[in-house]
């Protein structure tokens, strides 16, 4: 049983070694991802009750040159964690700006607003309002039309920070919406103190909110506290006709998900929102 015992303790000093050295090398890997063009920005639409693309989210991939196309589940966390994920962030912004400007160049004043993660580490971070304000101006993208998803965890750190951040960042225009909502530890008091206009009800109770009773009654309960509170929600992943009406009834007032569509490129994009506005 000793022996086993060591054993065991050994392979855990293994494996935590393994998985330090598995986050140094895609650390490695991101920069030159960063500096060989790797990256790609895809945009998932958001659609109203009527189909209508009414913004999108610019979601990261990694074209990695052996393993494919990498989820940013798989590398966002890590890039978090070594810091790299600031200038990942930069990167996307400034991407999203620039695509920002060509859909205008399509969609003129009927253009979607694009919505863009911040990672906590960027949230926090002092210079935030002019690298934001800077990255737009290179591309003369309208802050208008940005949106910034920040979720329940990078606000809760520091709350009055993250108002007085937001607060500089709104009145240059920027919109925010608060990501993941449900699962972090958000007190109700300080939402109404916060300038947002918009809560993204989590996937992990959207998607079975058809069959399991508990998901149910808390994007009901979410539901009726943005009603009161008159904050508009959007539901992530919405896979079917059914779970839209389940929560199109319930008084949600944007959807998003592969029953509507899964993250596009940018051109494949501008063909959805041509065909979802009837031009
Ligand atoms: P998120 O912000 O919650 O993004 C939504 C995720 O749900 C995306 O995964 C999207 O592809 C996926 N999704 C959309 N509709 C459905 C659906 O109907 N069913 C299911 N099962 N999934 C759906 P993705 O693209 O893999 O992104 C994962 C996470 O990585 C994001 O979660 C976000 O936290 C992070 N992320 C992605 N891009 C960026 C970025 O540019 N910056 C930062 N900081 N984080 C990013
Ligand atoms: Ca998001
Ligand atoms: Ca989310
Ligand atoms: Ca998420």
């Amino acid at each position: 049983a000793k022996a086993s015992g060591r054993n065991a303790i050994s392979s855990y000093h293994g494996a935590m070694h393994e998985a330090a050295s598995q986050r140094l090398k895609i650390d490695r890997e991101l920069r030159v991802a960063l500096r060989d063009d790797q990256l790609r920005l895809y945009y998932q639409p958001m659609v109203d009750h009527g189909g209508q693309v009414i913004g999108v989210e610019a979601l990261v991939r990694w074209l990695h040159p052996e393993r494919g196309m990498v989820s940013p589940a798989e590398f966002i966390p890590i890039a978090e964690e070594s810091g790299i994920i600031l200038e990942l962030g930069e990167w996307v912004l400034r991407t999203a700006c620039t695509d920002l400007v060509r859909l205008i160049g399509h969609f003129g004043d009927a253009t979607p607003s694009i919505s863009v993660n911040l990672s906590a580490r960027q949230f926090r971070l002092p210079g935030l309002i002019d690298t934001v304000t800077a990255i737009a101006a290179e591309s003369a993208a309208p802050l208008s039309r940005l949106r910034l998803e920040v979720t329940e965890g990078s606000l809760l750190d520091n709350v009055e920070r993250a108002i007085s951040t937001m607060q500089a960042l709104r009145a240059l225009g920027v919109l925010f919406s608060i990501d993941d909502f449900g699962t972090g530890y958000s007190s109700l008091a300080y939402l109404k103190k916060l300038p947002v206009d918009t809560i993204k009800i989590d996937q992990s109770f959207v998607l079975d909110v058809l069959t399991d009773n508990n998901d149910a009654g808390i994007v009901e309960a979410i539901l009726s506290m943005a009603r009161h509170l008159g904050l508009a929600t959007i539901a992530e992943g919405v896979e079917s006709v059914q779970v839209r009406d389940f929560l199109m009834t319930r008084g949600c007032n944007y959807f998003q998900g592969y029953y509507f569509s899964r993250p596009l490129t940018f051109e494949h994009l501008v063909a959805f929102i041509e065909q979802s506005s009837g031009r």
